[in-house]
């Protein structure tokens, strides 16, 4: 009965995501099937959020916008076969690793026993011969025993090998699982950790909200990838700016955010002022002709931790500041 459910759910949705292909004129390609069944699943608020925006799209849009949807929600295919390569890698290396001190211990319990032999034949009387051939039997299974214990040490040091790759395999995954793949900055999941340790340790901090002031229309009228390029230029500025202990991240579309450990209200709001006037007075140039594209601004709340702060409350109380310097007009920073 259950699976019965499951059936007709996704039945449904990949029918309804053919449809909304077809209904849109956009190739259901790979990709974009993808979307639009965990769109039609209703599952995931903010990708449904952002295919629906996607779908209002013109035509020649659209199917570039869901390829990005794509890439920013549901592409961490690269993560996945990274983390499972290292999981494999490392059952294999331990399971190879047991073996061997298996087959060593069996050496050494070898070895013992032929001792042991040994020291019970020349317990009675034994002549030189037969003390000959005993001690050339033990040279023989020491010799032996020494060639497996090198071999084990051998095979160790080429475990310890691939362990270290495995751990700076991991040291890059763990990187890229915190890292906004198109700006570079840190990403939403580093930022909600970090603002939690920070909020959990007491210690005074200013937290910044910053998001691009008509950035819709920089798409509109100039595409997307001019669009993406403006979103790289800001982070370079952000990531110039912040030194330290600060830190910028992108908190998702054209919002970024600022942490500032240890710093005064009025010291956070002058670095957001600068970084304002800063980003302000880059003029942009399409890429291939030149053409003048314009300068960009942003708007900024930036606030303190107060105790008893959370992470929701932080992040309203930036919101809140940010949407007034929207509605003031934009172009500017509001610190409270
Ligand atoms: P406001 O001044 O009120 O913030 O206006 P706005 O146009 O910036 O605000 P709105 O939220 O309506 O539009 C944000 C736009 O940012 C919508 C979307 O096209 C664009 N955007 C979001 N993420 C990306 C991205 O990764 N690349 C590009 N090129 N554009 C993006
Ligand atoms: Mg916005
Ligand atoms: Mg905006």
């Amino acid at each position: 009965m259950l699976d019965r459910t499951r059936h007709t759910i996704a039945f449904d949705a990949a029918k309804n995501a053919v449809l909304l292909a077809e209904s849109h004129d956009i190739p259901p390609t790979p990709i974009v099937f993808e979307v639009l069944v965990k769109h039609s699943e209703g599952t995931h608020e903010v990708l449904s959020a952002e295919v629906a925006a996607a779908l209002e799209k013109s035509e020649a849009e659209r199917e570039a916008a869901i390829n990005r949807i794509h890439a920013e929600y549901l592409n961490n295919s690269t993560l996945q076969e990274g983390l499972e390569r290292v999981h494999n890698g490392l059952s294999s290396e331990v399971a190879d690793v047991i073996q061997r001190m298996s087959d060593g211990m069996k050496g050494n319990l070898r070895m013992a026993e032929d001792l042991r032999t040994a020291l019970r034949e020349i317990a009675g009387h034994v002549t030189k011969d037969q003390l000959q051939i005993v001690c050339r039997h033990l040279v023989k299974s020491g010799r032996m025993h020494l060639s497996d214990t090198q071999s084990v040490t051998h095979r160790l040091e080429h475990t310890q090998f691939q362990l270290n790759e495995m751990h700076r395999e991991l040291a890059v995954l763990r990187e890229a699982a915190s890292t906004d793949h198109l700006t570079g900055l840190p990403n939403r999941r580093y930022l909600d950790d970090k603002l939690l340790a920070h909020i959990g340790s007491g210690e005074a901090f200013c937290f910044a909200m910053i998001d691009l002031d008509h950035f819709k229309a920089v798409n509109d009228t100039w595409g997307h990838s001019v669009g993406d390029n403006i979103l790289r230029g800001i982070g370079q500025v952000l990531t110039q700016n912040t030194k330290g202990k600060d830190f910028a991240a992108r908190v998702g579309g054209e919002e970024f955010a600022l942490v500032l450990p240890k710093t005064p209200l009025a010291g956070g709001a002058k670095l957001c002022e600068a970084i304002l006037a800063e980003f302000a007075d880059i003029l942009w140039v399409t890429q291939n002709t030149n053409e003048e594209i314009g300068s960009f601004t942003f708007s900024c709340g930036i606030t303190e931790a107060r105790a008893g702060d959370t992470h929701q409350s932080l992040f309203e109380r930036a919101d809140a500041l940010l949407y007034r310097a929207k509605e003031n007009g934009r172009n500017q920073v509001i610190a409270e």
